[in-house]
């Protein structure tokens, strides 16, 4: 289950391994809560006294805790469950976007608590980083009683340094190497982890507790919105590269002469599709023109343009069905290099799926150079479950887990 880095793993001393397993089984009853030690032992392929012996250890240290009672087999005694106890902390994940900034609490879990709260985001990052803390504080004094907080996630829409905490290069903030995650973690009290947005949701999908999410092959997640952004996932591994900065298909160029780039650059594939782009397009301005991006802060939104698409406006359809186009030709491209198993969309454009797959569907075929590349699969992923908080919340809850996949 857990994978070995023929270049970099630990020999698994006594200690470590029984670290390993305890991680493991702290998995699987997560993954399938509620769960009898005996199934839990059937589980791990070891003996039920072993199963037991990491039960009482995590019970002890009060990871999980033991439920109702179960339907008994034969004449033995009715089996208890055992759930983790997520209910003694919380996780606050932050999604940051060059127009507004998103924040939500969950449980250990992940599962959501209470609504989605934003704000318009100031691109100072001193500024924002004390509104952050603020709102932050505010929210956990509102969510008092679901317990202490185990961590913060910010998802950025930029190259991350993880180790260091520090935002790389952020085009549509304007950010280069600032420094985030200390001077958050400082103002708040609580340890801030940060991550690329894309990243971030990539990792969630692999955290995910969903039957339906792939361990074997490729997988990409896009998630379209100021920005664009792809977190690549090769075999059950997300692709970091070097500087933790591989993965940025968003401004490989769809064409050199086109549209400016939040990059600096022109053409990139970025400039095409993000919900800026389709805004400029519908606007008829051109994003090559210097001067402030004031679409950003328009309070006509692409949620707005695709209800107007919808209602057969002409020209939100026009700006919808050109976005289409692009984001195939675009996905051709990482089909070409990656030849993902599946692929993710997540973002507000995936409202408008119904409108706009068989466009995707029919550019993509288009540029893929083998017949079955055409016919990737593509997973949408619907906007209420806000991909980008989830990934912000798995940076810290994940890790908690010590999820095998994830490490
Ligand atoms: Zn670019």
């Amino acid at each position: 289950m857990r994978k070995i880095n023929p270049h970099d793993f630990k020999v698994a001393r006594r200690g470590t391994s029984r670290e390993i397993n305890r991680q493991i089984a702290l998995n699987l009853v997560r993954a399938h809560q509620p769960i009898s030690r005996a199934d839990l032992a059937l589980l791990m392929n070891v003996r039920r006294g072993v199963a037991s012996l990491l039960v009482s250890e995590l019970l002890d240290e009060g990871l999980i805790f033991e439920g109702a009672l179960g339907e008994a087999v034969g004449r033995g005694r009715r089996p208890t469950f055992l759930y983790i106890d997520s209910r003694q902390r919380c996780v606050v994940g932050v999604d940051i976007r060059a127009s507004r900034t998103y924040i939500l609490v969950t449980d250990l879990m992940g599962r959501q608590l209470g609504a989605v709260s934003s704000f318009q985001t100031n691109k100072d990052v001193e500024v924002l980083t004390q509104e952050l803390a603020r709102r932050i504080k505010q929210v956990l004094a509102d969510y008092k009683d679901v317990g202490a907080c185990a961590g913060i996630g910010v998802a950025v829409p930029g190259m991350v340094d993880p180790a260091g905490g520090r935002v790389l290069h952020a085009p549509t903030l304007g950010w280069r190497d600032v420094s985030l995650r200390d001077p958050l973690a400082a103002a708040i009290g609580i340890p801030v982890h940060i991550e690329n947005s894309a990243k971030a949701c990539a990792l969630a999908q692999l955290w995910t507790t969903r039957r339906d999410v792939i361990t074997a092959g490729h997988s990409v997640f896009v998630s379209i919105s100021d920005g664009v952004g792809t977190g690549v996932v090769v075999n059950g591994e997300l692709m970091r590269g070097r500087h933790n900065t591989a993965g940025e298909f968003g401004h490989v160029p769809l064409s050199i002469d086109g549209p400016r780039c939040s990059c600096g650059a022109t053409g990139c594939w970025e400039s095409y599709v993000s919900n800026i782009a389709t805004l400029s397009r519908y606007f008829g301005r051109d994003l090559s023109e210097p001067g402030p991006r004031d679409i950003e802060t328009s309070t006509f939104t692409i949620e707005d343009l695709i209800a107007r698409a919808r209602a057969g406006d002409a020209k939100s359809l026009g700006a919808l069905n050109s976005t289409a186009r692009y984001l195939g030709l675009g996905l051709a491209s990482i089909v070409n290099a990656i030849d993902p198993a599946r692929i993710y969309i997540g973002g507000e454009i995936t409202t408008a799926w119904s409108l706009i797959e068989p466009i995707v569907r029919n550019a993509l075929r288009e540029r893929t150079l083998t017949e079955f590349g055409g016919t990737t699969e593509i997973h949408v992923v619907p906007a209420e479950e806000h991909p980008r908080l989830r990934g912000a919340v798995a940076l810290i809850a994940a890790p908690a887990f010590a999820a095998p996949m994830v490490a």
